[in-house]
């Protein structure tokens, strides 16, 4: 647990270089100097000190997509993104009202215990028609609020995927959401509740460990659950199943002729550096091709931590940037991120820019042999 002290601490190592406020895509967009990272921490000492603070001053905390690029240039290695987490947290705590969207977003979560609205009901409805699964299994595919409700081509490929590589596992149509999007809120008591059952249910169901296909799922079950809870689960992300299925010459893919550009999920890469693997995948079924800044370097979408739902607009101009990087070097866009799918596709469709977006397994599905 870290303290007020200790946050503040981190602050006092900023040495005013700036050398943070170029890499930042939110910055980039709305060229105030208050979103800059460096003045967000500014922000974040005030909360931790208790001062009051001003409406952009609060929308500055939670505009920000905690994509880690400034963490990654910073001289001090600032934990950045970690102060700007902890300042939601203690706004939340301090009574602080969310702002209207991130307010529908909380409410939806705690009612119907997924974060997209959907009707608990029909959450398998995702899966192929008569499609069998391993009821003994102790490996669940968990699905994920986007995939499972929303965007059901995601999960639909990704059990395809898993049974041609012949892994063992089962789904349950008891899955709530994994607690994510709260964490981001700064609700970290309500996403507690959430984290402990979860591992109740997986429980009852004999689940020893998780494949997911969302890259805010890995996050949170990989870091939230042992930093708020103490203890989580295992958990791989599908991109990792996949690249070790490939190498093992458990699944094949035909290889097309057709460019594709992969864009770095920042939950997934810079948080996780899990560069190669998608890559290695691609390469057996495409031409892959880059974007000037990759890995490392890569642009954000705009949409995660919960900043579509509090900031539409300023998101979606975030992704037609990313979308506009990759126009005109590939013939699509693959990315291993639900949320990265749904919000660069969003912005392609809103301009009529052309290029295919999709998520991996979805594009994996089509050239599988
Ligand atoms: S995490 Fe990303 S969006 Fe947030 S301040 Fe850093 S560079 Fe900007
Ligand atoms: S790069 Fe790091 S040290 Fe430099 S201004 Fe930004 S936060 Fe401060």
């Amino acid at each position: 647990m870290v303290t007020m002290q200790e946050l503040i601490e981190e602050i006092d190592k900023c040495i005013d270089c700036h050398t943070c406020t170029l890499s930042c895509p939110i910055y980039a967009y709305t060229q105030k100097e208050i979103d800059a990272p460096y003045y967000r921490l500014q922000i974040a000492r005030k909360i931790f000190n208790r001062e009051k603070i001003s409406s952009d001053e609060f929308q500055s905390i939670y505009n920000c997509p905690k994509c880690e690029k400034c963490q990654v240039t910073c001289p001090s290695e600032i934990k950045i993104v970690k102060v700007i987490g902890k300042a939601r947290e203690e706004l939340f705590n301090q009574g602080y009202e969310l702002l209207a969207g991130h307010q529908g977003l909380r409410d939806g979560i705690l009612q119907r215990k997924n974060s997209v609205k959907g009707d608990p009901e029909r959450l398998l409805e995702y899966l192929p028609e008569n499609f069998e699964f391993d009821e003994t299994a102790s490996t669940l595919y968990y699905a994920g609020c986007l995939p499972g409700y929303f965007m059901k081509e995601i999960a639909n490929s990704s059990v395809q995927i898993l049974k041609k590589i012949g892994i063992p596992f089962k789904v349950i149509k008891d899955e709530i959401c994994c607690g994510s999007p709260l964490v981001d809120l700064g609700d970290v008591a309500s996403a507690k509740k959430f984290f402990e059952e979860n591992l109740e249910i997986f429980k009852a169901h004999g689940v020893k460990e998780l494949i997911v296909s969302c890259s805010g799922c890995y996050r949170c079950f990989t870091k939230f659950y042992p930093e708020v809870l103490g203890k989580s689960i295992k958990v791989r992300h599908i991109v990792d199943v996949i690249a070790d299925a490939l190498k093992a010459g458990k699944i094949q893919f035909k290889k097309l002729s057709e460019k594709v550009i992969y864009h770095d999920p920042c939950h997934l890469s810079r948080e996780f550096g899990k560069y190669d693997a998608p890559r290695e995948i691609l390469k057996k079924a495409a031409e892959l091709v880059e974007f000037l800044n990759n890995r490392q370097a890569a642009d954000c979408c705009g949409a995660d931590s919960a900043v579509r739902a509090g900031f539409k607009e300023l998101s979606v101009q975030v992704a037609l940037k990313r979308v506009d990087q990759a126009v005109g070097r590939a013939d699509s866009l693959v990315t291993s991120c639900p949320f990265c799918t749904f919000n660069l596709n969003y912005a392609r469709r809103k301009n009529n820019r052309n290029i295919e977006i999709q998520y991996l397994t979805t594009f994996l599905l089509k050239v599988l042999e």
